[in-house]
């Protein structure tokens, strides 16, 4: 059968809906800086811009307080965040040096660690490589993080507005104005129902964009700009699950091999929250080669298999997630992640290390880059494109863009596989990342085929409802409640046959995509923004605010 190749299905980003050329309302909210996402990254963004002003009062300037806004899709804060999560404290310690690692909403400190290869029924324990040392860190719930550092940003007096997705960049020639956010209250037709509220125009001196993966504004203004990459970014996708669990987890663990196939990147981590629960999840690279790869089914498996079974029964999933994790390292950072009026940090610009597999600090330490930038040119009254290259040039001498050099082709050696990816991406480490020296070049994810063929081969779940979990159950734990009649906003390509809504049915964790007969039927308000389907099937657009999941613990 001839492979699916997701590109030929796939739309084009809608650059007339995001990118607006319209002056905006006049009751337009004036911000002087606009942070569009209140992950780590524009929260930490946020909170360093209202650091800096008020130590410059404190220090006598005559400085007025500064406008600071923080837009966030999700109904509170917290709820669209997932993370696994390991955190580097190196970045909240920077911003809060007043405060001690016991003041952070960390869980608990990594005191031990293990790192696994498993078949089918066996695991192999392997030296931990250097690039997955956790000694020194914390685990940590993101949404817990996110909170607590919300909080710490609205005694700053930073406004901060929940449940305010950003639908469109306002521009005026090259220079980013501000944002439009989505209407709510539309029906499925996009009529006004009872409970209508129109778009808001937010303007800002300078917008900040954190909208985390994949993000559609970022990619947007990139496309728009015309602003590349040495490699396009690549993508993972990671399925968690939070458990309560009898006993308590005495060590970090990451496993490599089963359930994944030999062709795909990817692996699996436990990291205890607490002595009463456990977060666990499976992170696949979207590379991989078989139509029917199903990161949520693989999860489901992986949970049955010795070395993990134990760890979960007699306890309880409490909670369910997804999201995808930009894979692509230093050679698919943005050329230039500034422009007139606009910064881009942390995951929407790529920040993340995988071979260590964080971002949480980088993410927080480009937001606080982003806002010295922004203080300073606010400072000169020049909110150009060459003002606010002072940002390129802080993150291309901070410790983010050296660490990711370091590992700079270590998750593109795997591109032909995991085997002859680990031979090579141990040599890497040995070589402290000189081996094999140059950029390892790379095809965007929706370039790779996906074979039909594989189809049959496996056995389909049959989910207990205990341990292991069907898609529909997984959903209701996310704790997604979203409006049954709102708009569609996953922008379906053309083409689409049986086979390839098959293979979007396998993609999506969340159930909501089906092949019945012969057509692909889309059960849009089940989506839980992970953006996966963005990355390889239909496109993904912002939504009436407080839509998606309800993390509480992710
Ligand atoms: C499965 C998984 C495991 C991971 N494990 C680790 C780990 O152990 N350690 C580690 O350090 N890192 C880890 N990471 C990476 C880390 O979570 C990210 O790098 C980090 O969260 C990025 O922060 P951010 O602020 O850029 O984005 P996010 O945390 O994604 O925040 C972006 C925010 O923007 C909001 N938003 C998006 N679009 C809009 C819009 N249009 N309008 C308004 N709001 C919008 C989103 O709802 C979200 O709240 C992991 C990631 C995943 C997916
Ligand atoms: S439809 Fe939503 S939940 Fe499903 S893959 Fe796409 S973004 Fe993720």
């Amino acid at each position: 059968m001839t492979p699916i190749l997701p590109r030929r299905h796939q739309r084009q980003l809608p650059l007339d809906q995001l990118i607006l050329a319209q002056e905006p309302s006049a009751e337009a909210l004036e911000m002087d800086v606009l942070f569009v996402g209140a992950g780590p990254s524009g929260l930490a963004g946020a909170i360093q811009l209202a650091k800096l002003v008020k130590a410059a009062q404190a220090a006598g300037s005559s400085m007025p307080d500064l406008n600071i806004g923080v837009l966030e899709k999700a109904g509170s804060l917290g709820e669209h965040n997932l993370s696994g999560a390991v955190i580097n404290p190196r970045a909240l310690r920077e911003l809060f040096p007043e405060l001690k690692d016991t003041d952070f909403p960390f869980r608990q400190p990594v005191s031990a660690e293990s790192v696994y290869y498993l078949t089918e029924g066996g695991s192999l324990k392997l030296p931990t490589p250097p690039t997955m040392h956790n000694r020194g860190y914390y685990t940590a719930s993101l949404c817990e993080v996110v909170r607590w550092l919300g909080e710490q940003a609205e005694a700053l007096g930073v406004n901060i507005f929940p449940g305010f997705p950003a639908e469109a960049l306002l521009v005026a020639g090259q220079t980013v104005k501000g944002v439009r956010t989505t209407p709510s209250g539309l029906d499925r037709e996009r009529q006004p129902t009872g409970s209508y509220q129109e778009p808001t125009d937010i303007t800002a001196k300078i917008t900040v964009l954190t909208e985390g993966t994949r993000g559609t504004l970022g990619q947007a203004w990139r496309e728009w700009r015309n602003v590349g990459s040495e490699n396009p970014q690549i993508f993972a996708l990671g399925v968690k699950e939070v458990w309560q669990v009898k006993r308590p987890l005495d060590r970090v663990i990451h496993t490599l091999g089963w359930p994944l196939p030999s062709t795909a990147f990817g692996g699996s981590w436990m990291y205890p929250l607490g002595p009463e629960m456990v977060s666990l999840g499976l992170v696949v690279g979207l590379d991989y080669r078989e139509a029917n790869l199903d990161v949520h089914v693989l999860l489901q498996r992986l949970k049955q298999h010795p070395l993990v079974r134990p760890h979960l029964e007699g306890g309880e999933l409490l909670e369910w997630g997804a999201k995808t994790i930009p894979e692509g390292g230093f050679y698919a950072l943005p050329e230039r992640r500034s422009g007139d009026g606009l910064l881009l940090a942390g995951d929407t610009a790529g920040f993340v290390d995988v071979p260590s597999l964080k971002g949480v600090h980088y993410a927080m330490q480009t937001g606080m880059l982003a806002a010295r930038t922004a203080f300073d040119a606010l400072q000169a009254d020049d909110v150009s494109a060459a003002s606010l290259a002072t940002y390129d040039r802080l993150v291309n001498e901070s410790y983010i863009v050296q660490d990711m050099y370091k590992t700079r082709n270590m998750r593109l050696a795997f591109k032909h596989g995991f085997v002859a990816g680990g031979a090579r991406a141990g040599l890497m480490t040995l070589t402290g990342g000189r081996f094999p020296g140059g950029r390892i070049p790379m095809h965007e994810d929706a370039d790779q085929p996906r074979s039909v063929a594989a189809t049959a081969a496996l056995a389909p779940l049959v989910p207990d409802g205990t341990l292991t979990v069907s898609k529909v159950d997984a959903v209701f734990k996310s704790g997604n409640a979203t409006r049954d009649t709102i708009p569609q906003h996953l922008l379906v390509g053309t083409d689409v046959s049986a086979e390839v809504a098959d293979f979007y049915a396998h993609l999506c964790p969340a159930g909501v995509y089906e092949r019945v007969g012969d057509e692909l039927r889309v059960n849009a308000p089940n989506c839980i923004d992970c953006k996966a389907t963005d990355v390889l099937g239909p496109r993904w657009t912002p939504r009436e605010g407080g839509s998606g999941p309800k993390y509480r613990l992710m």
